[in-house]
Parts: structure tokens; sequence; C-alpha cells
């Protein structure tokens, strides 16, 4: 059974589904300027849900609307609209879109935090003006709104891509593949950092790689054709060397595609301390391998503070050691993987989510020293980011104390700006004036060891801070022109 529908109201369903259009929307990015083509970033999410859809729906015909490249006009769209809403600070962006289209539209947004609102908190946010705004993250209503039982989609896991990138034309592709894109690999996190948003405590799930590699095959081929010569990509594991069989078997796949196609790949990941001294201790054939194969770097889960702060945020694997043969200090491993890496001549990076409110003027100011060591020593770019603590999914969203802040978010939409973890700390996410302060100082100078390369600051659009955010836009947006998660 393919849909639990009658016969007629099947037929009457794809003659509406050859008359209108579906159509995916990629925002503008939201520190990218009105115009010009400055954030230009290939979406694997929103794709892989075209190709999922269109295992189902055969001949419907499903647009992909990049607002990177130019404003569409929504008001031509008229059936459903689905909106990629990335991530809480998008939230202001994609209201404004909502604004733009038709009454008659339903509109689904898509973002897997956004299951973290309650129903009240949804509705206050987008509902109060156009009715027809659904939450895509929940299996029934997208079983409402395409007629069709969920578990006749395919999985993410086991689709390609290809029907999707096929639909994008030339010039446009051209401009995708030049730039460094998102490869779906794995998603999900063993681990249980509490600040975290992933979706973590859960084994590690990889993709077919059969699917992988004829999309690659195919991404290759259509770069080569277009005079490109090396594919960019961003992999989407949450750390890489989490389960190194399978990323084993990765090696192995890009290897044939190579092979295949003589393309140039050049990768960089995510990894976690702990997954990396494993596979260097236990499997180091597998790094030089990786290196070979354009592993060109490596952004590690430092959150460096001090073990104190690791503790307060369940980050154990960062200073307890699982190996017997080896006893690491509290700061070793943190260090350790940095080195080794440099010595692999493969780039570190050290990612910090940090300045929880637990932080002291001390602890900042670790995280100063460790990352301007890494930076001198080992040439380890700086990747700082302020934790937000109460953000939709984290347990301090829902609690008691924190209701008059949740409430001011949804009350005022434009305030999800500042949960960008880029975004200095305001009265919003760091209520005690001290610690913000010292935050922003701390994370200001860790912005600058690299004025060029480190991640760069964004001002929160709250009361305090808006005079000084809409006087410093333009800087800011300068400062991260075409950056979109460095
Ligand atoms: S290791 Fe990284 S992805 Fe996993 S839970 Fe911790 S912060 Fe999240």
């Amino acid at each position: 059974m393919l849909l639990n529908l009658s016969g007629e109201v099947w037929e009457n369903y794809l003659l509406i589904t050859k008359m209108k259009n579906i159509t995916l929307i990629q925002p503008r990015h939201n520190y990218a300027p009105q115009e010009g083509f400055w954030h230009i970033y290939l979406s694997a999410p929103l794709l892989s849900f075209k190709a999922r859809l269109l295992k189902v729906l055969g001949n419907t015909k499903i647009d992909y609307l990049d607002a990177n490249f130019s404003a569409p006009d929504y008001s031509k769209l008229d059936w459903i609209v689905w909106i990629n809403l990335v991530w809480a600070p998008y939230i202001p962006e994609v209201l404004k879109i909502i604004e733009k289209l038709n009454d008659d539209v339903d509109i689904i947004l898509w973002w897997q935090i956004i299951s973290s609102l309650t129903e009240e908190e949804f509705y206050k946010i987008f509902n109060q003006k156009r009715k027809r705004v659904i939450n895509g993250n929940i299996d029934k209503n997208i079983e409402d709104l395409f007629w069709l039982e969920i578990w006749i989609l395919p999985k993410v896991e086991n689709i390609n891509l290809i029907k999707s990138y096929q639909d994008i034309q030339g010039e446009q592709m051209k401009l995708y593949l030049e730039r460094e894109f998102s490869l779906y690999l794995s998603q999900w996190c063993k681990y249980n950092c509490s600040f975290c948003q992933a979706v973590k405590w859960v084994p590690e799930i990889y993709r077919d790689f059969d699917m992988l590699k004829q999309e690659l095959i195919y991404l290759s081929n259509r770069a080569k054709s277009l005079w490109i010569h090396t594919l960019k990509f961003y992999l989407s594991n949450l750390d890489i060397l989490q389960t190194p069989n399978n990323f084993e078997k990765y090696l192995y796949t890009i290897s044939e595609v190579i092979d295949n196609t003589w393309i140039k790949f050049d990768f960089r990941w995510l990894c976690g301390v702990e997954s990396f001294l494993d596979v260097y201790n236990n499997n180091y054939d597998l790094l030089i391998k990786a290196k070979n194969l354009w592993l060109t770097s490596i952004w590690f889960w430092i959150d460096w503070a001090t073990p104190e702060v690791w503790k307060s945020i369940w980050k154990w694997q960062n200073y307890k050691s699982l190996w017997k043969e080896k006893v690491f200090n509290e700061q070793e491993k943190s260090l350790e993987v940095i080195k080794l890496t440099s010595e692999l001549w493969i780039t570190p990076e050290t990612l910090m989510v940090f300045w929880h409110p637990w932080e002291t003027d001390e602890s900042l100011k670790l995280a100063y020293e460790f990352s301007k060591e890494m930076y001198e020593k080992y040439g380890s770019i700086p990747r700082p980011h302020i934790s937000k603590t109460i953000i939709p999914w984290a347990k301090a969203w829902y609690e008691k104390q924190n209701q008059d802040i949740v409430n001011s978010f949804i009350e005022n939409p434009e305030y999800f700006q500042a949960l960008d973890y880029t975004a200095l700390p305001s009265e919003l996410t760091h209520s005690d004036t001290n610690l913000r302060r010292l935050a922003r100082k701390w994370y200001k100078k860790i912005c600058n060891l690299d004025p060029i390369n480190s991640t760069k600051y964004i001002i929160p659009d709250t009361p305090v801070y808006r005079e000084i955010a809409y006087r410093l836009w333009k800087t800011i947006t300068e400062l991260n022109l075409g950056k979109f998660d460095r």
C-alpha cells in the first residue's frame, strides 16, 4: 500500500499535484547584505527532504528556492511552502517570509528544535496572524498535509540526493560546487553534553554507503562538467571517529569514487578528543589514510574551561581517561589532540562552546590562554562560541524561574537572534552583569587572536544592545561575509 487513500481521492490528489507546486525555501542568511551572493551554501537537509518526497510523490513539481541568490517572488507561491528554519536565530528571518506569503498557502516550518517549543509557544510565535503554519517535525502534520502515511517516506539514510541536484541549474550549481558544502554522512552522538542541542546519548547512525557512492560520483561528474576539480565538504558527523568501522567504510567509498572520477576532495570534520585519541592509539593507519584522502582540518570539541566546568556540562570525556595504559591529567587530552593533529600536518581548530553561567574570571582567562597557546604553538584556529543556556530544547528553557526570559523571546521573536552561539552575551542570555562583562572581554580577545580566520562575533539584538547592534551592523555583516559555521 502506498497511500492510505481511496482511488478517487488519490486521483484528485495527483491532479492537484500536477497543477500546483510544492516549494522548498532556504531563507537568506541572517547576516547577509540585502543583495549579492555572499552566503551561497548547498543545504543538504532541504535537498534530502526533496529527494524523500520525490520518491513518494513521483511527478509532483517540487521547486527549491534559495533566497541567497535572489529574493523569491513569494506572492506567486500557491500551495505548500516548506521553509528550512535552520536554527533559532533564523526565526526573525522566517517570520518576514511568512508575512509575504499568500493567506491560503500552507506553510511548513522545519527545524529539529522547533519541536521543543510547546504548542502554545509555537502558536504565539507563528500562528497569531497566520493560521496555516505547521510544525514539520511532527509526523502527523506531514501525513495530513501530503495525504500520506509517514512510514512510506524513505529514511534519510537510505536515499541519495541525485534527483534533487539534477533540478539545480548550471550557474547556480556551479556557485554551490565551487564552495564548501555539507555532506550528509551520519547523525546523532553517543555523548550527552548538557548544553548541546544535537540528538545525543544515542548511537551514531550512518547512511547507506552505496547511496553515498552514487551521489558522490554524480557530484564529481557534475563538478568536472563545470570545470571544477576540487569538491570541498563539511561532513555532517558530530564526532567523526566515534564509530571507526563506519569511518573506514566511508574512506573506502571515497577512494573508489576518486579512482572512478579523478576528482579531488577536500574535507573537514568535527571530532571529539576521546574518539581521536582512541583512533590515534589503536588505529593510526586510519588517520594516515584519511590524510592521504585530503582531510584538511579537524574541529575539536574542546569546550575548554576547567574540569569543574566540564563536570557541570557533563563533558567527562574531556578530562577522564578510559585507557588503562595512559592516565591523562586534567588538561592533557585537549592539548594532546591538537598537538598530534598538527604533527600530522592537518590543521586543528579549537572549538569552544562555553561561557556557561557558572564560569569565573579565572576559567574564562584559562580558556583564552589555552586558545592562544594552541594557536601560537600549533596553528590551531580559534573557534569560540558562547553557550546559550536558556534555549529551546535545553532544560533551562522549561524551568519555572526562567519563564520571564522565555516569554521575552516568545513575545519578541526578533530576540531569538541573540541565541546565535557567536552573539555576544546579552541580558537575556547572561543575566549576571559581571559575568556578561567578563565573558564579552575574553570572548572578543579569543576572536581577535587570528583576525582573518577566527570566528567572528555578532552583536545581539536585545533591548540593551539594540542601539549598538544597529550602529555596528554594517561592520558585523562585513566581518561575517561568506561565513556559515566558522
Ligand atoms: S560530543 Fe559534541 S555532539 Fe556529542 S553531545 Fe557533546 S557537544 Fe554534543
